[in-house]
């Protein structure tokens, strides 16, 4: 038995794969917020480069990889896939765990599977300048990462108590060349009117987004650029699990569960989405479950509607599983996790119930990755730790029916740069959070309105 099953860069995938081709029901349009119509591509036109819009609307199966991103794609790609054989002695299962690693990207994450296509269709169009926010620093990292390998520029607004939190992820981005401000800031009118609310506020992702799309709206040569949620960014995340089905079959084996966090939905549908096509096409009976914090429990403790994507109002209105835009997360570690949606495809795939979700509190999450490395050697992400504590409630499960079962998981990332909140964990400063009903039904009182007739 191989520990660790490796490509070649030949089997590096020429193609994105777009489920919304093979989804039963089709995920209903965003709307525009001024209108209540749907959103077409000239409403998006300000913002994103039109060969993103166009992967956005897109309903065909396979999107074509641009040579240029398959070159930038070989220095990290494609990821190793291994078998957690020391995992699977601590635990004394008869549950077969693989997991595939992302962290050896430039980032340390799948950011930059999407970042470097964003990237390139914005060079191609002409773009000087992307926008973009960030919360615990992996995408603005990764965006940073690949405006350098176009001669872009590139401006971040980081959620004002990660910047404060995890400083060097600020380096890295400076290093790649990018500019980094903590939000709210006073250069956008979102971040102003934040500011005088509440001048000590740590920021959300939702405020971070409103910032750098005031940006991007108010000059000609700058776009913006999003590191999940939206369809296209999911779509160029399926190169994940397309390697991981070959290299699966090269080890004799399919998953009956793929299991991975949820922040906005798009390491979870890189892993899961060419699996989710096998059950859908190929009569296969995978489970896939979403990870997601306790303290931010969209999937399922949040309300299927349609919601703005960002806290000033400013994106189209998305159908999606929503706290509220006005929701403000808990100061957890997982900061890629405390976004206050779920992506539109992601939320369309859990109401139809294809796939499943569970919310896990984090001391758990923490132990799970403190066991993990001791076992694997790979210290994980804190977002990462959220599938490790499931991977091993279903190895226990397994252990405990005596069933032998294949596991599959998505180490989307490591924690190289976050241990500081392994150090908080350690010297005891963490707790568990929980959102209260009456703070959960404000917030989507907030929403109510937004609804379309
Ligand atoms: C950004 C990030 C996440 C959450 O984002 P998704 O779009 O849900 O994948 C999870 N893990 C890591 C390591 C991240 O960088």
């Amino acid at each position: 038995m191989d520990k660790k099953i490796l490509l070649n860069e030949s089997d590096i995938p020429t193609h994105w794969y777009n489920i919304v081709a093979d989804m039963p029901n089709k995920p209903r349009p965003p709307l525009n917020p001024k209108t209540g119509q749907p959103a077409g591509p000239d409403d998006l036109s300000p913002i994103f480069p039109m060969g993103l819009i166009q992967q956005e609307v897109s309903a065909e199966q396979y999107i074509e990889i641009p040579d240029q991103v398959r070159e930038i794609y070989k220095l990290w790609r494609p990821a190793p896939l291994f078998r957690a054989t020391g995992l699977e002695k601590m635990l004394d299962t008869p549950a077969k765990i693989y997991y595939k690693y992302e962290g050896v990207s430039p980032s340390g994450s799948h950011k930059p599977n999407t970042a470097v296509p964003q990237a390139y269709y914005n060079k191609q169009e002409g773009v000087k300048n992307i926008t973009t926010e960030t919360g615990a620093g992996q995408w603005g990292t990764a965006l940073a990462f690949a405006c350098s390998q176009f001669g872009l520029n590139c401006e971040v607004y980081m959620v004002r108590i990660s910047y404060d939190q995890k400083p060097y992820r600020k380096v890295m981005m400076n290093t790649f060349g990018a500019e980094v401000f903590p939000s709210p800031s006073d250069r956008t009118q979102a971040g102003r009117n934040i500011l005088a609310e509440d001048p000590e506020t740590s920021g959300s992702l939702g405020i971070a987004i409103s910032e750098a799309i005031e940006r991007a709206v108010m000059d000609e040569q700058t776009k913006y650029s999003l590191g999940s949620v939206l369809n296209h960014v999911l779509l160029h995340q399926t190169i994940i699990g397309q390697e991981t089905i070959k290299q699966l079959e090269y080890a004799g084996d399919y998953p009956d569960v793929v299991v991975a966090p949820l922040g906005g939905g798009s390491n979870f549908a890189g892993i899961s989405f060419p699996f989710i096509k096998n059950n859908l096409t190929d009569g296969k009976a995978t489970r896939f479950v979403a990870v997601e914090p306790a303290s931010c429990p969209k999937l399922t403790k949040g309300k299927f509607m349609y919601d703005h994507g960002d806290s000033a109002g400013y994106t189209p209105l998305l159908p999606m599983y929503t706290l509220g835009h006005n929701f403000k997360p808990a100061a957890i570690h997982a900061g890629g996790l405390r976004y206050h949606g779920a992506s539109v495809l992601c939320s369309q795939l859990l109401k139809d119930e294809l796939i499943e979700a569970v919310a896990l509190q984090q001391l758990e999450c923490f132990e799970a990755g403190v066991l993990f490395a001791k076992a694997e050697g790979i210290i994980s992400a804190p977002e990462a730790t959220h599938a490790v504590a499931q991977v091993i409630r279903e190895a226990n499960q397994a252990k405990e029916e005596g069933t032998e079962k294949t596991i599959l998981f998505n180490l989307c990332g490591h924690g190289f740069v976050d241990m500081l909140a392994y150090e908080d964990y350690f010297a005891g400063k963490l707790s568990d959070h929980t959102i209260s009903d009456e703070l959960l039904e404000s917030n989507i009182r907030q929403i109510e309105s937004l609804q379309p007739e």
